[in-house]
């Protein structure tokens, strides 16, 4: 089985993840400038000295603006969804404001320097680690136009489609009909054991069933609110404590 290892870093305590096979080693989300990826690769090297690899699982600040310094830390393989890639320039630009640059000092002044040149995955694709260690990856929309869905053996890395501690973000750029079916998707899956998402601790298939619901109720009904849930039972108790720092997961 794959060593999985998730770090959680502010701003906004995004889950960055990291997969380690025989040959390289895959990063999952990359934050949302400079600081914050130099936090993540850092903790990451304390794990492996494997070359590393990047993938994003969509086109919001907070897990992509840290490609162009994985790139200054010498990683030239980066993956991205067919989506993210058409639409991360422009979402570079849109979404510069919310960076809060008290944690992001030293941005770039020029947005387009924070996009990285990427593979594209297939809409159904897998990344290969060596050793045996493959990680599938599935094109998904909902929270954003493009929403990348990554499994290795009992374990899917959600991105936003999932938010546990918090309600889901439905950004200009969500479509909660979509949300809804990519969580039903998911939920398709087989022999999953746990959901890691964005932001927030771990789940387990009864949460995305919950929240699958909650999504299609708004589908339904645009004037639904979104409950915040916790991982640790269906119902919300308020925001539960995410993970801090460098955790093994796997
Ligand atoms: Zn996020």
């Amino acid at each position: 089985m794959a060593e999985i290892y998730s770090f959680t870093s502010d701003p906004v305590a995004l889950n960055s993840y990291l997969v380690v096979g025989e040959e390289r080693a895959l990063v999952i989300d990359t934050g949302s400038g400079p600081a914050q990826a130099t936090g993540i690769l850092r903790a990451f090297r304390t794990v492996t000295g494997l070359p590393l690899c990047v993938v994003n699982t969509h086109d919001h600040w907070d897990h992509f603006f840290g490609n162009a310094t994985c790139k200054a830390w010498g990683i030239d393989t980066f993956y991205g969804a067919a989506g993210f890639l058409r639409e991360s320039q422009a979402s570079a630009w849109v979404q510069f404001e919310n960076v809060p640059l008290s944690a992001e000092p030293d941005l770039p002044s020029d947005p387009g320097n924070l996009i990285v040149p990427a593979t594209e995955l297939a809409a159904q694709d897998s990344i290969d680690l060596g050793g045996g260690t493959v990680v599938e990856t599935l094109e998904l929309a909902g929270h954003t136009e493009s929403d990348l869905v990554l499994r290795v053996d009992d374990v899917v890395f959600t991105g936003d489609l999932v938010e546990e501690g918090q309600p889901p973000q439905f950004g200009d750029d969500a479509t909660p009909a979509r949300w809804a079916q990519a969580l039903r998707r998911i939920l398709l899956f087989e022999g999953v054991t746990a959901y890691l998402p964005g932001h927030g601790n771990p789940v387990d298939r009864r949460f995305v069933q919950a929240q699958a619901a909650d999504v299609a109720g708004l589908a339904a009904d645009h004037t639904a609110v979104v409950p915040a849930r916790n991982s640790a039972g269906s119902s919300a108790t308020g925001q539960s404590a995410a993970p801090v720092g460098l955790v093994r997961i796997r």
